[in-house]
Parts: structure tokens; C-alpha cells; sequence
């Protein structure tokens, strides 16, 4: 096993990454940006280090600043979170060509999955049913883009091959405003990701959110954690997450997660990785991959009991997985709620020093967060401050816990979305569960 690992992220992911290193033995290094040379976790670490300015382009993004980092602390690997430079295909190859373990998969699975063309050629390959759509990038020749469109079928959704955090998006309607979808896309996709090519699916009208966790070692096992519904969604942005997904069929669900663990097997992937699924009609289709630790991992370690971060970093040092598909079963449920410093119906953020902090508690509740009383949300990064957890017995428990939590739960000096949390617990139709992905905007809509 390690003896030391570099984390190279910030927030309550570096916090909750410390926490398994602790557990674990490990010495936990941290760097950080001046903006957050405050932070609890970074007091609490066993090493410390700044590593530039509060921008991310020169901290958290600063490849050869947390690479040297790890070369005067004597880490041995590198935890990358989420974010920053965790899907980051060149980080990954530059931390190993360095003598460091990358606590991830293989630059070359990052690379085939953070494009996510690739990726579903990948999965199209491997059995993993996909969104129809175009096959590949789409070309430049307007009547063969209006030719995949119509044999898809209006509406579409153009998506950019390199695209993420749920930018670089557009959907049609109309054939007549295709092209210059098409070519907006390409515009937006060009600048943001560094990537200019677009793919074009078809745009289902109400599906849900459905994704496989997964986790495999460097001897050919590959097992699913089961699932996480992530339907309650802001411009494509999750808001609240749940484990097990309301309402599927186990034998529907063990089917696409058997499918996704043979095709970790078949590509040779290692470590945690998350398939997204938009779930309609009883049919899954693949939408993309994501090659790390997900925000929402917490709601599949309530339910089965297995810490992800740890297995992530015994697997990067090589261990088999400590357990087999067998092992895994989905004990009660859990949801998150992610606190965000923002307005709750404006959803503006809301930087700032938090004059009180004060957590909830008691059975069945965890809460994730690097914040606490007089801590300053820097306005430099993301709004996300912390994440509230809840396990209960069943669906019913967990919500009632949850509205037990949120209404136990002061945050003073900043705004936060907590109130439109407690106001989603007590909606019917989350109450019922299974709702679409577009629930969220049309609920948000009709209270204007
Ligand atoms: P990102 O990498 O930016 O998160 P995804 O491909 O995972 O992008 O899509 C994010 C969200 O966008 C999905 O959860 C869903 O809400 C919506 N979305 C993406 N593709 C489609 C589609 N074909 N039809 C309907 N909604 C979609």
C-alpha cells in the first residue's frame, strides 16, 4: 500500500479523499490555491502545500506545479477528485511518465471515454445499448447532416464530442433551424473544449437519469455497484441523486449492469467509473462514461457498503477487489442532496464568508462538506459547498430523514439551496419517485 498520496483537488472531495487516506494509513498530502489556504482540510493534512494563485488555469489545472509537489513531498501517487484534471487523458500519462501511480484508470481509457464519439463507437462494440443518433462526428456537408437528422427523426440534440459538465449542448426542433445549430455547437464546442466536432443524437422527450457505478481492479474483474438515479436536474446539472432508481425492475437494472462490467473487462478498464444512462420506456441508452470518483458516489456506498474512494486506491496499488459481484447487495436507500452557495430560486452564486455552520445529525445521516462556521466560499470555483446523505430502511425513511436533516440544518451569511431542497421533499411527485430529467425545470418554471 501507499504511504503517501498527493490529492490534487480541492473542497469537500480533497476533505473526503483525506478521510480514506487517514483511515487507511496513508500520509495525505494537499495542495491548494491561495484562495483556500483556509480551508479545514488543508489544516488538517498531513502536508500542505500552495501551489499558485486562487485561478484554477494556475492551481488546480497547473500540471507541472502539482507534479513537482509530489516529487518534494515524496508521494507516491495522485488522487485527482473530480473535476480540474481528473478526465484529464494528458495529466494522467504525465503523472505516470513522472514515477507516480495516477489513482485512475489508464490515460488511454480516459481518452477513448472522454471523447465521447469514441466512447459509443466503444460501447456500440461492447454490447452496451446507446441513444440512436449519428454514427461518429458529424460531417461538414449540410445535406448529410440534414439527411442524419430526418433518419433519426426531430427532435435531436447536438452534443460536442469533447463536451461536459452539461455544456456544449443544443436541441431541434426543426429542420429549419439545424444547420445553424450545427454550426453554433461547433462554434461554442471549438472555444470551450478545445474540440470543434459535434455528434447528433435523438432527443428523448422524458427519460430519466440512470447510471452504473463501477469498479475494477488490475486483474481482469470487473463488478457493478448498482445504481443511482440523477433525474433532478438543473441545466443538466444534478441536484439530487438516489440509490436505488424508483421503480425499475432489479432484473431490467442487473441486466445493464452486468453489461457494463463485462464492458470494463472488454476495454480493460481499472478503477471507479460511472456509465450515464438516459432510462424511457423500460430501455436503457448509454449516453457517456465518466473515469472517476462521481459527486454522487456516497448514495452507492450507504447502499452497499462499500467505501469507493479506499477501493479506488487499493486497486491503483494494485490489490484484486476485495469483492465479488456476489458480495454486492442494495441495502435500503439513500439520497443526496448537493448544498450549492447560491440563491435558492435564482440560483445566482453566493459567495462569502458563512457567519454559521451547523450540520445536522443522528441515524442514518452524512454529511460531506469542507465548510463550516466563518469559513469564505471563494467565488473562484464551483458554487457546491457540501453534501447532505441519508440512509434509511426504505424510500419512505430516507425522505423523512432527509426532511428531518434539512430542517436541522443552519447556514448563515451566505444564500444556499437548502430551502429548495426542503421544498422538493415535500413535493408529491419526487415523493412518488421516477420522475424525468425535466421535472426540476418545469416544477422551478411553474412557481414563477
Ligand atoms: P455532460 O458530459 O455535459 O454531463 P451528458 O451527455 O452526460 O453531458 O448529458 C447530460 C444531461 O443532458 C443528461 O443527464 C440529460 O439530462 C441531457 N441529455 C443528454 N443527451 C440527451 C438526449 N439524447 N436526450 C435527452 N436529454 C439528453
Amino acid at each position: 500500500m501507499f504511504k503517501k498520496i498527493l490529492i490534487a483537488n480541492r473542497g469537500e472531495i480533497a476533505l473526503r479523499i483525506q478521510r480514506a487516506c487517514k483511515e487507511m494509513g496513508i500520509q495525505a498530502v494537499v495542495v491548494y490555491s491561495e484562495a483556500d489556504r483556509d480551508a479545514k482540510y488543508v489544516r488538517l493534512a498531513d502536508e500542505a502545500v500552495c501551489i499558485g494563485p486562487a485561478p484554477s488555469a494556475q492551481s488546480y489545472l497547473n500540471m507541472p506545479a502539482i507534479i513537482a509537489t509530489a516529487e518534494v513531498t515524496d508521494a507516491e501517487a495522485i488522487h485527482p477528485g473530480y473535476g480540474f484534471l481528473s478526465e484529464n487523458a494528458n495529466f494522467a500519462e504525465r503523472v505516470e511518465q513522472s514515477g507516480f501511480t495516477f489513482i485512475g484508470p489508464t490515460p488511454a481509457s480516459i481518452r477513448l471515454m472522454g471523447d465521447k464519439v469514441s466512447a459509443k463507437q466503444a460501447m456500440i462494440a461492447s454490447g452496451v445499448p446507446c441513444v440512436p443518433g449519428s454514427e461518429g462526428a458529424l460531417p461538414d456537408d449540410p445535406k448529410e447532416i440534414t439527411k442524419t437528422a430526418r433518419d433519426i427523426g426531430y427532435p435531436v440534440i447536438i452534443k460536442a464530442a469533447g463536451g461536459g459538465g452539461g455544456r456544449g449542448m443544443r436541441v431541434v426542433h426543426t429542420e429549419a433551424a439545424l444547420l445553424h445549430a450545427v454550426q453554433t455547437t461547433k462554434a461554442e464546442a471549438g472555444a470551450a473544449f478545445g474540440n470543434p466536432e459535434v455528434y447528433m443524437e435523438k432527443f428523448l422527450e422524458n427519460p430519466r437519469h440512470v447510471e452504473i457505478q463501477i469498479m475494477a481492479d488490475q486483474h481482469g474483474n470487473a463488478i457493478w455497484l448498482g445504481e443511482r438515479d440523477c433525474s433532478m436536474q438543473r441545466r443538466h446539472q444534478k441536484v439530487i441523486e438516489e440509490a436505488p432508481a424508483p421503480g425499475i425492475p432489479r432484473k431490467t437494472i442487473e441486466k445493464i449492469g452486468q453489461r457494463c462490467a463485462d464492458a470494463c473487462k472488454k476495454i480493460g478498464y481499472r478503477g471507479a467509473g460511472t456509465f450515464e444512462f438516459l432510462y424511457e420506456n423500460g430501455e436503457f441508452y448509454f449516453i457517456e462514461m465518466n473515469t472517476r470518483v462521481q459527486v454522487e458516489h456516497p448514495v452507492t456506498e450507504l447502499v452497499t457498503g462499500i467505501d469507493i474512494v479506499q477501493a479506488q486506491i487499493r486497486v491503483a496499488a494494485g490489490e484484486k477487489l476485495a469483492f465479488t459481484q456476489k458480495d454486492i447487495g442494495v441495502r435500503g436507500h439513500a439520497i443526496e442532496c448537493r448544498i450549492n452557495a447560491e440563491d435558492p430560486y435564482n440560483f445566482l452564486p453566493s459567495p462569502g464568508r458563512i457567519t454559521l455552520w451547523h450540520a445536522p445529525g443522528g441515524p442514518g445521516v452524512r454529511v460531506d462538506s469542507h465548510a463550516y462556521t466563518n469559513y469564505y466560499v471563494p467565488p473562484n470555483y464551483d458554487s457546491m459547498i457540501g453534501k447532505l446523505i441519508v440512509h434509511g430502511d426504505t424510500r419512505e425513511q430516507a425522505l423523512a430523514r432527509m426532511r428531518t436533516a434539512l430542517s436541522e440544518m443552519v447556514v448563515e451569511g451566505i444564500n444556499t439551496n437548502i430551502a429548495l431542497h426542503r421544498d422538493l421533499m415535500i413535493d408529491a411527485g419526487f415523493g412518488k419517485g421516477g420522475t424525468s430529467i425535466h421535472y426540476l425545470e418545469h416544477w422551478l418554471a411553474d412557481r414563477r
